[in-house]
């Protein structure tokens, strides 16, 4: 056996005086440690070889990298798989490696720091114990079902096997991760230890080698197959409220396979390879690795990591965005100041700064770190020492323009100045700078917490390094950049806004609110766009409306402007296009409408969608159509698994779409805007 460190490409092999094996995956020119055929190929012969000595007392597997354990199988190469023999050899090589390794005779451990996810996950849950660092960047879980897949090297039998049905099934089914706390909790991880105690805690286990995590007779008991019949519709039926089968067929395949086949035996494990294979070739699987390359892309975008703004961020406005925005950077660690016009609109502010951290950090020396990261600044000093400016103001040019003014007076001459803004260009707002080179679009969307995109907006003046500096800050705090030229609504609530006019027509033809929502979340979007004018308040709906009208021509629908004046603004209001109860929850629920009905407003109204989107593209808003599909569904949760609006006018053929287009629009029936222009 060698411990020769050059002996392999991909792990590296150290004994030490006690005669642990410490076996570090370190995955060759890569910064993160994923699994392919090589770096697996290696782990075999590593484990061949150990397999047959008896010289070590026991073996730790870690990571050589500075963050993360590993992060699963490389998703970049999932395309290079065309066939079904093809993914199922690497699907039964990899459970053939679990396998051997869970067959060691000596301890195992795998000593986890970071991330553990997919294919990371699988090898660990084959090691004896499990040890991770108590650390908040600690997460594991099996994320296959956000890919359209399941776990595939023996995850979906292991997990629920080591603890229970009901909490195993749950994490896969979700694809959720958890910390090492939790996973302490739910007997995932033997140890949850800080940092400093994890090789401790590894050498403790090797040497001496106490009781690990057995699952209990409940847990054991939850995946015997008198109860899994029972089990199964409980889930199933909790499943299906949350998850359209059709859409995401994943989940509903998992649990099916643990329902017949449990987690005892071989059998489960072939089994487990056929329903991967099968999930693997299907469109939403195909399209959800789209997703995810398209995520990486925008993350790649960020290409300026030169520029440091740990130092300090200035937020002005502290209302629904600028509050949000600044407890969001405080959270992820940099230091904030947020001016608003008194301390009265800062406390509200703050409130809601607090209920974030404690939601994602949960320990309260964490919470209170990042709170201590925000700082309340009515005066506005931090102007002066910010590296980042960001303005979230009322939507008006005359005030914003007078704020920028001020801040160009006061700010650092490195410093960049943002907006907020999401429909002023910012060639009108930059006229009273004297660079307004340095002025840049930082449009985040709403809720701030919720929403990964950013849309990063260059004026016509805006300088380029500006635009790149803005997007390394956009990915600095865990956001995904997309840039887009500035030009009315930018690029998401461009394409969204003749889509939301178009349901508002349905209105007018009084069908009812509850089925054209129904028809968008039938169709896959995660809320309906009568319910999203009623959330974002019809009376921003109507100004943005006006808004658009100044460069193109169309009908407001009636209705949006009886409600504004009528004070119905939506769900803050208690009433818009629907009713709304004492915690905001919508009243009417009735849907008369059959599923041909339904498809054809949904047909209706994406139509309009697409046709925005491909006008978007003629005109340069955004680089791509790659881009704008990203940007639709990290900005609007366009249906993930439908891969984006162009990616679905694509699969769905550009003729066709056309002549759809054009048949709606002779109908006066089907359309209520008079200049539509086609060019689908
Ligand atoms: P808001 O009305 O909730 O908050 C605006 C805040 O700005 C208020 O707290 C107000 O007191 C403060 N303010 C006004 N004048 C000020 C001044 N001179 N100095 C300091 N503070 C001042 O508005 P919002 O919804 O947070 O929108 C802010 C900006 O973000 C707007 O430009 C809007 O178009 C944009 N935006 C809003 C959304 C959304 O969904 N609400 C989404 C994206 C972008």
């Amino acid at each position: 056996m060698s411990d020769n460190p050059t002996a392999y490409k991909h792990w590296r092999l150290e004994t030490d005086a006690g005669h642990v094996l410490w076996i570090y995956c370190d995955k060759y020119q890569s910064s993160v440690n994923t699994l392919d055929k090589e770096v697996m190929d290696e782990f075999s012969a590593i484990l061949d070889a150990v397999s047959k000595t008896q010289e070590y007392r026991g073996i730790v597997f870690a990571s050589g990298k500075k963050t993360g354990f590993i992060a699963g199988a490389d998703i970049k190469q999932f395309p290079l798989y065309k066939d079904a023999a093809s993914i199922e050899y690497t699907l039964q090589l990899g459970q053939k490696i679990c396998a051997k390794l869970e067959s060691l005779r000596c301890p195992t451990v795998a000593m986890i720091k970071g991330f553990c996810l997919g294919g990371g996950l699988e090898l660990a849950l084959a090691c004896r114990y499990r040890i991770a660092e108590d650390s908040p960047k600690t997460r594991l879980g099996l994320p296959e079902v956000k890919l359209g897949i399941q776990p595939g090297w023996g995850g979906s039998v292991r997990l629920p096997r080591l603890i229970g049905s009901v909490q195993g099934l749950s994490l896969i089914l979700s694809g959720h991760t958890v910390n090492a706390k939790t996973a302490a909790k739910l007997g995932l991880v033997d140890f949850a230890v800080p940092e400093r105690h994890l090789r401790k805690a590894a050498i403790h286990c090797v040497s001496q080698n106490p009781v690990s995590h057995h699952p209990t007779t409940w847990q054991r008991f939850s995946n015997h197959q008198l109860l899994r019949p029972l089990l199964a519709k409980v889930i199933r039926h909790k499943l299906t409220a949350k998850v359209n089968p059709v859409h995401y067929p994943a989940p509903f395949q998992i649990l099916n396979q643990w329902e017949t086949y449990g987690v005892g035996t071989a059998e489960a494990f072939a089994q487990e390879t056929k329903s991967f294979s099968k999930l693997f070739f299907s469109d939403t699987s195909h399209n959800l690795v789209r997703v995810f390359l398209l995520q990486e892309r925008l993350k790649g975008l960020a290409k300026d990591e030169t520029f440091a703004f740990q130092q300090q961020v200035h937020v002005v406005g502290a209302g629904t965005m600028g509050g949000d925005i600044a407890a969001w950077c405080a959270l992820q660690g940099f230091k904030v100041t947020l001016q608003d016009q008194e301390p009265a609109l800062l406390s509200r502010a703050f409130k809601r700064a607090y209920s974030l951290c404690r939601d994602k950090l949960k320990e309260p020396h964490l919470i209170q770190k990042a709170m201590d990261c925000l700082i309340p600044d009515v005066a506005g000093h931090g102007i002066a020492t910010a590296n980042i400016i960001i303005e979230a103001v009322v939507e008006d040019v005359s005030i914003k323009q007078k704020i920028f003014k001020d801040i160009e007076e006061k700010a650092r001459s490195l410093a960049i100045l943002a907006t907020n803004t999401s429909s002023i260009p910012l060639d009108e707002i930059n006229t009273v700078l004297r660079e307004p080179e340095r002025l840049v679009g930082l449009h985040f969307f709403n809720p701030v917490p919720m929403m990964p995109l950013v849309e990063v907006v260059q004026g016509g003046k805006t300088e380029k390094a500006i635009v790149e500096r803005a997007m390394s800050f956009v990915r600095q705090i865990d956001k995904l950049p997309l840039p887009v030229k500035s030009s009315p609504g930018f690029l998401v609530n461009r394409i969204l806004f003749p889509y939301m006019m178009e349901a508002m027509n349905l209105l007018e033809e009084n069908v009812s609110p509850v089925v054209i929502d129904k028809a968008m979340t039938h169709f896959g979007m995660p809320i309906g766009p009568i319910a999203l004018a009623d959330m974002v308040g019809l009376d921003v709906c109507l100004l943005v409306a006006n808004h658009f009208k100044k460069n193109s021509d169309f009908t407001i629908s009636p209705r949006l402007q009886r409600a504004v004046t009528e004070n119905k603004l939506g769900r803050k209001t208690g009433e818009g296009f629907y009713h709304y109860d004492k915690q905001g929850k919508i009243l009417q629920t009735k849907n008369d409408a059959d599923t041909k009905a339904l498809e054809e407003i949904a047909n209706r109204l994406v139509l309009r969608l697409l046709n925005e989107a491909f006008l978007c593209l003629r005109e340069g808003v955004v680089a791509d159509a790659d881009l704008l599909d990203a940007g639709m569904i990290f900005g609007a949760g366009f249906a993930p698994f439908r891969g984006g609006p162009v990616n679905y006018a694509k699969t769905q053929g550009i003729q066709t779409l056309f002549q759809q287009f054009v048949q709606q629009e002779k109908n006066p029936r089907y359309c209520h805007r008079s200049h539509c222009t086609v060019v689908i």
